[in-house]
């Protein structure tokens, strides 16, 4: 019995309960519950900057992690990686949800950062298993089909499934290339569900081992190289320099 703002669970994992470890999708060495745990992580010290406590736990199926807690916010979310062959990030949620809004910005927001497609916001129904797009703000009614969204709905909380994209896919590359961005785009939807908004340390947007150069000119010859940068300089180009570069 705990008392939280909100919670970020991660697919999979160990059961508190059995003892049991659930690794989630796998596709060669690399398993869902690990990459998860990386975004998981990130996200958890994104959400350290703001003073909220966060409940971070494994959603193994066998256990209830939200039972007994108390959240101010009423909704958080579990991080998982799709399988399947296919490409792009989307999110489940309630039939009833009501952080649309957040939804659709999260799952835009990480499709763009990994290049993927964005395959929407959806919801499930349990008695026809039907799959709704939903559309902003409107709301359906109907049980819902996954049992860690049901569950905790049965509890008054809103569980938004993330699955960031696909494990057995390119998507894979991106996603791994991308924990850091990813992990900070769930702080921010836990931020804002809690009312609170996270931004990026400065610093961290651009990357600083990038340079955009402007070329005019590319010679074998040194002397040459030489003649172009004068001849810029004397029409008042400043920051001229020659760069060596091997092919
Ligand atoms: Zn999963």
């Amino acid at each position: 019995m705990a008392g939280y703002n909100s919670f970020i669970f991660e697919g999979h994992g160990t059961s508190e309960k059995t003892g049991a470890y659930d690794p989630g999708a796998v596709y060669g060495a690399v398993r869902e519950n690990d990459l998860v745990d990386k975004i998981v992580t990130v996200a958890i010290n994104y959400l350290k900057t703001t003073g909220l406590t966060i409940h971070r736990d494994e959603n193994n199926y066998t256990d209830n992690d939200l039972g007994g807690n108390s959240y101010t916010a009423k909704a958080g979310i579990s991080v998982h990686i799709n399988a399947g062959g296919g490409t792009g990030t989307e999110i489940f949620v309630p039939s009833k949800e009501k952080y649309l809004i957040e939804d659709f910005k999260l799952v835009k927001n990480i499709s763009e950062a990994l290049g993927v497609t964005n395959r929407g916001v959806k919801s499930r129904d349990y008695n026809t298993g039907r799959i709704y797009m939903r559309n902003d703000g409107v709301a359906l009614s109907y049980t819902d089909y996954y049992k860690e969204i049901r569950d905790a709905w049965g509890v008054g909380i809103s569980l938004a499934i993330i699955e960031v994209g696909f494990i057995d896919t390119s998507d894979l590359q991106k996603i791994q290339a991308n924990i850091d961005n990813v992990g900070f785009l769930i702080a921010q939807y836990i931020g804002k569900l809690c009312k609170v908004n996270i931004n990026k340390p400065q610093n961290q947007e651009v990357s600083k081992d990038t340079y955009y150069r402007v070329v005019c000119g590319s010679f074998n010859d040194k002397v040459n190289a030489e003649s172009r940068k004068k001849e810029l300089e004397s029409e008042g180009y400043s920051g001229v320099f020659i760069d060596v570069y091997k092919s």
